[in-house]
């Protein structure tokens, strides 16, 4: 909420100053319009890129890490293909964050424990993942984090402790949403674009240029050409010598 508020005082300073230079000196009225753009540029650019902390504090990376430490990071399962991404993790002796969906696990809660029961870590991305999470109240947005809560919890016995963001979108109904909870928020500094992207050698190169200690990767565990990116990846940090941690253990908590 802290940068919100800095851009919003700036904002009130800037628009202040330009209606008094308006008056004494005659100004162009165009000033206005200019500082509204970016005003409101600047907020949208930060309800979409959650590495700006505009609206809450998310954790997208550690930051000088020295040790080859980097956490892998899985939204949107359980599904069908977690099962594959489990057996790759395990194969590479690798660790993994994986941000579920309640529905998703009311659908495969076996997936979900199995999950668990192999080390790794479950986070809450919502109960409906709902493409309208933009536009809920702070009421709503707060019943998607603790439904997803719920249904985790009543599958594993644990309550999830870390948040991600449906689609990284935050904004000020969000942010109240979240100050409800005690949810640490994950964000990423590595997006793969696994949706979007249709080859996996390609997905996979996206992530390789930025390969470094600290890093938070966001992959899904929705498709085929994730689970192969997947594995490139995990051949590529093992070649370099890399841990693959949770986000617990990345970041000490
Ligand atoms: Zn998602």
């Amino acid at each position: 909420m802290l940068r919100f508020k800095v851009i919003n005082s700036f904002g009130i300073l800037y628009f202040t100053a330009v209606v008094i230079l308006i008056y004494t000196h005659h100004i162009s009225a165009w000033w206005l319009v200019l500082g509204g753009l970016l005003w409101v540029g600047m907020l949208a650019w930060g309800a979409f890129d959650i590495r700006l902390n505009i609206f809450v504090k998310a954790i997208s990376s550690k930051r000088n890490e020295r040790q080859k430490r980097i956490a892998i990071t899985f939204d949107d399962g359980p599904t069908l293909f977690t099962p594959m991404v489990l057996e790759l993790l395990s194969k590479y002796n690798a660790k993994a964050t994986f941000f579920c969906i309640g529905n998703q696990v009311q659908q495969y809660p076996s997936i979900l424990q199995q999950t668990l029961a192999e080390g790794h870590l479950i986070g809450n991305h919502t109960q409906t993942h709902t493409t309208r999470m933009g536009f809920l109240s702070a009421d709503e947005v707060y019943q998607e984090i603790i439904l997803a809560e719920q249904t985790i919890q009543n599958t594993t016995g644990i309550r999830p402790m870390w948040y991600r963001p449906p689609f990284g979108v935050t904004n000020p109904k969000i942010a109240k949403a979240l100050s409800k909870t005690d949810y640490k928020i994950a964000g990423w500094n590595i997006r793969s674009l696994d949706t979007v992207i249709e080859k996996e050698q390609r997905i996979f190169e996206r992530i390789k240029h930025k390969i470094k200690p600290g890093a938070i990767i966001l992959l899904h565990d929705t498709t085929e050409r994730s689970v192969q990116a997947l594995e490139l990846l995990l051949i590529e940090l093992t070649k370099q010598g890399y841990e693959m941690v949770t986000l617990d253990e990345l970041l000490n908590h």
